[in-house]
């Protein structure tokens, strides 16, 4: 265990409060934070925190949010040895994958935390989430995104929100744990990512660049062109059935999805089961989906999806984009 760590507080349950409209972000997190800890401060990591000036339910991130949070992270980077993000739930798994790749070459630990009950409920799992993240942010052989949450370490660009009520919120369907805790804590160092060197460039985010179609029964070559039409559009998300498998017998979809690619969009397959991966061409629907050329997303999830294809596109040539999607940059794909 070494050195001082940023805790930076975004917003989220972990330091809501109740109003008379529901719970809200509430300023002021590490004076809370300070009173509950008291004396016992002095066993933790040593930790200053920078609260955001604008609180928010991560309900209302947006793309530039993400570029926000990272320049913030590399502003501080020298100064710190490790970083907390105290984040909304909802959202986590989306700002974790994005901070992933805009983070690549990362040599220390970022760990992203939050609760589903504020600290300032009398019981909550805010506190122990955040002391557990604390000592992750500490550890000097881990240099990625992380989420941390219920006693889990789970690479950030493979973990999902699988559960809305439960305090074991997260989890990542197509990857081992980083660590585990319990009466004792047990990093599998083996499965962390090597540390690399560190010289990051954020990107800006064209908020509307990356869509995502969901494949469900009924879907029409009129909803997917209202979706795909724009000319903002420069990347898709295509959320299909099992195996990667769209509805082929919907030609004038299938024709769609393939003018869009001809005008030059990025269409990157994700599958909606929680875990297993595309195989684009195992089914005669999904190998359609070869002809007209759309990338398979291997067993990404959605949130690593859709973060890697906003964060190529906003960096690279659409050539390149068709490549670095179906390799693992960050560990995100298998
Ligand atoms: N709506 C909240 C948020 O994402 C939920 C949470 O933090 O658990 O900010």
């Amino acid at each position: 265990m070494t050195g001082k760590i940023l805790v930076i507080y975004a917003g989220g349950t972990i330091g809501m409060q109740a109003s008379e409209t529901g719970y809200v972000p509430a300023a002021g997190f590490e004076q809370r934070l300070r009173d509950q800890l008291g004396a016992r401060v002095a066993q933790l990591p040593t930790f200053d925190m920078l609260e955001l000036q604008q609180l928010i339910d991560s309900a209302n991130l947006q793309p530039h949010h993400w570029t926000e949070l990272a320049n913030i992270i590399v502003q501080h980077w020298q100064q710190y040895d490790g970083f907390v993000l105290l984040h909304g739930t909802d959202t986590m798994a989306y700002s974790a994958s994005m901070l992933s790749f805009m983070l690549q070459g990362m040599d220390k630990p970022v760990i992203v935390t939050g609760s589903q009950i504020p600290l300032a409920a009398l019981r909550n799992d805010a506190l122990d989430n955040l002391l557990t993240a604390l000592t992750f942010a500490a550890e000097a052989a881990i240099a990625e995104v992380c989420i941390c949450f219920n006693g889990r370490l789970l690479r950030g660009n493979r973990a999902t929100k699988v559960k809305s009520a439960a305090l074991n919120a997260f989890d990542s369907p197509n990857d081992d744990y980083l660590a585990q805790v319990g009466i004792n804590i047990t990093l599998h160092a083996e499965r962390l990512l090597p540390a690399g060197s560190a010289h990051f460039s954020i990107p800006e985010l064209a908020s509307e660049a990356v869509v995502v179609l969901p494949i469900y029964p009924g879907l029409s070559a009129h909803t997917a062109r209202a979706i795909l039409s724009d000319n903002v559009v420069r990347g898709c998300v295509l959320h299909t059935y099992g195996a990667g498998n769209p509805p082929d017998a919907n030609v004038e979809l299938m024709m769609l999805l393939q003018e869009a690619i001809e005008r030059g969009v990025s269409i990157v397959n994700v599958t909606q089961c929680l875990q297993g991966e595309v195989s684009q061409g195992a089914y005669a629907t999904g190998a359609t989906l070869n002809r007209i050329g759309v990338i398979p997303g291997g067993d990404l999830t959605l949130e690593a999806a859709f973060t890697k294809l906003h964060y190529l596109i906003a960096t690279q040539s659409a050539a390149a984009v068709s490549e670095l999607m179906v390799k693992p940059l960050c560990g995100e794909m298998s």
